[in-house]
């Protein structure tokens, strides 16, 4: 066993979880802390933050707020370790459906905000001795799934992203990797279910989609996230992990 293989991995390691407030990176922050990782918390909403976590205000559209609150962060945890770039938000429609300022807003908010985090976070991951940096990506970024051309064009700029700075940076011992859910039982997936027609059958049809016949939980995400954050994964950098109920490797064939 090496020292990567032990159960107090993340003893001592510091994390930074943007949009950690709810649904998926709320559980990545929880799994993390559990893990005896120091976890700092940055979303646009922090009142649903508890101890031990650490809550810092921030937009990740507006960039001096990114600064002030990964500086903050850092300054409080005693450094950083892990960053998981996970804040997003979904976007509906084919290219006729949303306009410019919509365009604007969603990449800036998937693809702009992990850039400006990152940025902020990079000295301090520089001076880590297990820097792992993780994007949430999507399923969407590479299954041409319809009615999402906003939000694939967004993930797939993620997943783009992510093979870049993990070229960039893997000399400098920071690994870059991303996982690409399916659909996620999170309370986004809930306002989407309740704006539907007819909510039930919309649920039944998203659970249809994925070859497992349910959604995905964020516990699942979180566990693959972790995984990828933790020294037992110091083999890999540049890759995506699929957590998609096996909507991509399982993609229905000719009989
Ligand atoms: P969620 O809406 O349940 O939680 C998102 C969190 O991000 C919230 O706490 C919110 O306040 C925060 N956030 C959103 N915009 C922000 C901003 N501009 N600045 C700071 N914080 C902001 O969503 P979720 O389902 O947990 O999704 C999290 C990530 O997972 C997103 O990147 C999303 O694209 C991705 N994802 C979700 C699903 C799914 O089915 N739920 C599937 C694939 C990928």
């Amino acid at each position: 066993m090496t020292d990567s293989h032990r159960t107090d991995a993340f003893t001592g390691l510091k994390a930074l979880v943007t949009g950690g407030a709810c649904g998926i990176g709320r559980a990545t922050a929880a799994l993390l802390s559990a893990r005896g990782a120091d976890v700092a918390v940055l979303d646009r909403d922090i009142t649903a933050v508890d101890e031990p976590l650490r809550g810092y205000a921030a937009d990740v559209t507006d960039d001096a707020a990114v600064r002030t609150a990964v500086t903050a962060a850092i300054s409080d945890l005693g450094g950083l370790d892990v960053l998981v770039n996970n804040a997003g938000i979904g976007a509906q429609g084919t290219v006729a459906d949303n306009d410019d300022s919509e365009w604007r807003h969603v990449l800036d908010v998937n693809v702009v905000g992990m850039v400006r985090t990152t940025r902020a976070a990079l000295p301090a991951l520089r001076a880590s001795d297990h820097a792992a940096i993780v994007n949430t990506c999507s399923v969407a970024a590479t299954a041409g799934l319809p009615r999402r051309a906003l939000y694939a064009a967004s993930k797939g700029a993620v997943q783009a992203l992510t093979l870049a700075m993990a070229a960039d940076h893997v000399r400098e011992g920071i690994r870059v990797n991303c996982v690409n859910p399916g659909t996620v039982d999170t309370p986004w997936i809930g306002r989407l279910l309740d704006a539907a027609d007819d909510p039930a059958a919309e649920r039944a049809a998203l659970e249809a989609r994925q070859p497992t016949g349910r959604l995905v939980s964020a516990d699942e995400v979180a566990g693959a996230i972790v995984y990828l954050a933790s020294p037992l994964s110091s083999g890999t950098t540049g890759t995506t992990l699929a957590v998609d109920g096996g909507m991509q490797g399982l993609r229905p064939r000719p009989a």
